[in-house]
């Protein structure tokens, strides 16, 4: 595992790796801790909640620290950057639960296919029919979330936003997913709003995730929460929280 441990792109001499999994270890207890917090305040127990650790940027060998500690659910934005660490991780003899939580290209269904144990960023037909068939050639089953766009000022136009349907297409993609084989529709995911307060953007969306729960029993996952705003996401239901910089430190560019 030495390879991989020495890997940080800043050039972390040996030794380093203690430093860093102790630096883990104390984030790791404060995500906790906030998660806990905000459980309570909702009512609500914290084993309803999944912490996903988004490590986009980081080094494989920080996977193997959060492993350690006992995080299973890894999150990866871009198949460029997850590819390797996927690889990285298999060599050293792990099986994250991987998480695709970044804008998905269609031509990339495939080999994301091959990973991923949940895809949170379902937010259009041909992804669908493209992340389905991709499955079933692959042999698996991958769980999916439809991305909601909360932006009230694109609602699904051609803006700059980060992905997601537009609410009123929500029921649409839910269904197409169902009817994949080899896709299991496991709920809702939405980012933040741009220049909004989180807490009532949440609540649309829990509102929307309700109607998709109504249709669709089993698709009960809220994918919502970040670093800054776990606390409203789950006082708004949310059941998976995807956490980066709270965890695992600023980003900067991860050089390979
Ligand atoms: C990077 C990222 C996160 C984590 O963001 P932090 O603010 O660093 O916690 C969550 N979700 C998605 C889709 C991301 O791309």
């Amino acid at each position: 595992m030495t390879g991989l441990a020495d890997n940080r792109p800043d050039g972390t001499p040996t030794g380093g790796d203690a430093r860093r999994l102790a630096e883990l270890a104390a984030n790791l207890a404060t995500v906790r801790a906030r998660i806990e917090a905000a459980c309570a305040a909702a009512g609500r127990p914290p084993a309803e909640v999944e912490l996903i650790a988004v490590t986009k940027t980081f080094p494989a060998s920080d996977i193997v620290a959060l492993s350690r500690l006992g995080i299973v659910d890894i999150g990866e934005n871009t198949d460029q950057e997850a590819g390797p660490k996927v690889a990285a991780c298999a060599l050293a003899g792990l099986e994250p639960r991987w998480h695709f939580v970044g804008q998905l290209q269609v031509n990339k269904t495939g080999h994301v296919a091959s990973y991923a144990h949940m895809v949170h960023s379902v937010d259009r037909l041909r992804l669908v029919e493209a992340l389905g068939r991709r499955a079933v050639a692959a042999g698996r089953v991958i769980s999916c979330l439809v991305q909601v766009s909360l932006d009230s000022t694109v609602r699904g136009s051609t803006g700059p936003h980060r992905g997601g349907a537009a609410p009123e297409r929500v029921s649409e993609l839910a269904a197409a997913i169902a009817a994949e084989p080899g896709l299991a529709l496991a709920g809702v995911m939405a980012v933040p709003p741009l220049g909004e307060p989180a807490r009532p953007a949440y609540a649309r969306l829990r509102w929307i995730a309700a109607a998709v729960r109504a249709a669709f029993p089993q698709a009960a996952a809220i994918s919502a929460g970040m670093s800054a705003d776990l606390e409203p996401a789950i006082a708004e239901g949310a059941t998976h929280v995807r956490i980066g910089t709270a965890l695992l430190g600023g980003r900067r560019p991860f050089v390979r």
